[in-house]
């Protein structure tokens, strides 16, 4: 109970105290106790009306209940990942490894004055294994982890952001060495600017103090993930602070094959997990772990002997949409979408067009940000189009995945009659068959040079540009 509900209550029972005085000074003998006892009814009514205003106020519990959750205090974990659980480490693997040899013998590494690493910034899409990475190098070191969640600072009341940054690092700081995990790191370190002084900020600016006021010989290392790095306030990523950042990508064919891997290891299963890896083209490693999760459920539900291609078959399309990720890619799929990428891939260069890296899925030409010739759109329009071309002419239906470069010759198509035909002498369609001659030219140009690197997207999925 708080301290404001005890004295409305003794307030209450002052009026029906003084209300009792009055009738036994007016000497009537049934007077008292009947004036008492609506006294008492009064306070009563008045007690019940304001807990019904002030829920938490009236309820000890509550109010003990939430306060004590915001005082829990941290505690870390002892990670058992080891980097063995986690595919697609690469060349990632000796950074990591060097940060644990940090903790294992600092010894060996301060007789040569080496600073110890102070933040590690792991940056990458949503599951790819960021926090598993993460708890692989607490577990590696055998070392303490804390963990938080970055959002979890900011959506507290005014102050509390800061006071909970302060308590995690003194925490860490007892049990040192030990490594702090912040998830989501953009949500307390997205650049500043606005309203100043507001709560996101001040647990910012705290961070940003606890890591300067860290000792570099003291044995904590926050470890952050993000997955939107080009958000991140410069002061971040400033020496002393998160200095170190490790790329994380979406696996590869291989890392893919090794994903399922560990995940099937426990579990009876008659997959080919290459095959399986092969279909699927764009899943991150959180996507692979719960397709094998979801096949084993129907597996055990349906009293099946192991997870069989039946069971991954049934479980896909829940996967997709939980996981928001593209779909399995049949054989014949695969195929397609490597004669489009690379009938786009070889007329983008021949047009001379600036390219992304290339793989099976995604958009690798880059659109330029500032002014643009009136040729160069039309270039640009045509590499776009070269895809659906090749599809065409070969009499394939491209449907399932030409909607995005469609959708963005018709942006360009618009900008090009808004900058160079203003009298509208063309309209849209007009100049997307002009763009379409010339990607027809460049791919009957290009035969060769387009089944061969289709050839390589379908058995490698990306190549390097060099090459082309
Ligand atoms: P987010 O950005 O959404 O927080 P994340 O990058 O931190 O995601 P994790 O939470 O580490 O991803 O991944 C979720 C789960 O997916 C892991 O616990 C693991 O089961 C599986 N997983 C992801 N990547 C890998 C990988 N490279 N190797 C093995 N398993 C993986």
């Amino acid at each position: 109970m708080r301290e404001n509900d005890k004295s409305f209550i003794l307030a209450l029972l002052a009026v029906a105290a003084a209300l009792w005085l009055v009738a036994v000074s007016v000497s009537e003998p049934k007077w008292p106790f009947a004036l008492f006892l609506a006294g008492a009814a009064l306070a009563g009514w008045a007690y019940l009306r304001y807990s019904a205003i002030h829920p938490k106020a009236a309820s000890p519990s509550a109010s003990a209940g939430s306060a004590a959750k915001e005082r829990a205090p941290i505690r870390p974990v002892q990670s058992t990942i080891r980097f063995s659980d986690v595919a697609g480490l690469g060349g990632a693997l000796e950074e990591l490894e060097e940060i644990v040899e940090f903790f294992r013998d600092p010894k060996k590494y301060r007789r040569f004055g080496v600073q110890l690493p102070k933040g590690v910034l792991l940056s990458g899409p949503p599951g790819t294994g960021k926090t598993l990475m993460a708890k692989a190098i607490a577990g590696e070191a055998g070392v303490p982890f804390f963990y938080a969640g970055g959002s979890s600072f900011v959506h507290m009341y005014v102050g509390v952001g800061p006071k909970r940054v302060h308590e995690l690092f003194s925490a860490a700081r007892k049990r040192a060495p030990a490594i702090i995990f912040i998830d989501e790191i953009d949500a307390v370190g997205k650049a500043r600017g606005g309203l100043r002084g507001d709560e996101r900020e001040n647990t910012l600016n705290q961070l940003l103090t606890e890591m300067d006021g860290f000792e570099s010989r003291e044995p904590v290392i926050v470890i952050a993930a993000t997955n939107r790095y080009e958000m991140l306030d410069s002061a971040l990523l400033r020496p002393g602070r998160f200095d170190r950042k490790i790329e994380v990508g979406l696996p590869n064919l291989a890392d893919r094959q090794r994903i399922l891997e560990i995940h099937l290891a426990q579990k009876p299963h008659t997959l080919d997990t290459h095959a399986l890896a092969a279909k699927a083209v764009g899943f991150s490693g959180a996507a692979l772990a719960a397709l094998v999760n979801e096949a084993a459920i129907y597996a055990a539900k349906h009293n099946l002997s192991a997870i069989t291609d039946e069971a991954i078959e049934a479980v896909r399309q829940k996967v997709v949409s939980l996981k928001k990720t593209g779909d399995l890619l049949g054989g014949e799929l695969r195929q397609k979408l490597a004669l489009y990428q690379a009938a786009k891939a070889v007329a983008a260069k021949r047009l001379d067009l600036a390219l992304e890296p290339l793989s099976l899925r995604g958009e690798f030409i880059v659109l330029p940000s500032g002014a643009i010739e009136a040729d160069r759109l039309l270039d640009l329009m045509a590499a776009h189009l070269a895809g659906l071309r090749s599809a065409h002419l070969a009499g394939e239906s491209t449907a399932s995945f030409s909607a995005p470069d469609v959708a963005i010759v018709r942006r360009l198509a618009r900008h090009y009659r808004e900058a160079f035909d203003p009298a509208r002498t063309h309209s849209i369609s007009e100049l997307i068959v002009r763009a379409e001659a010339l990607a027809d030219g460049v791919i009957a140009d290009q035969r060769a040079a387009i089944e061969a690197l289709a050839q390589k997207l379908f058995d490698e999925e990306s190549v390097d540009l060099a090459l082309l």
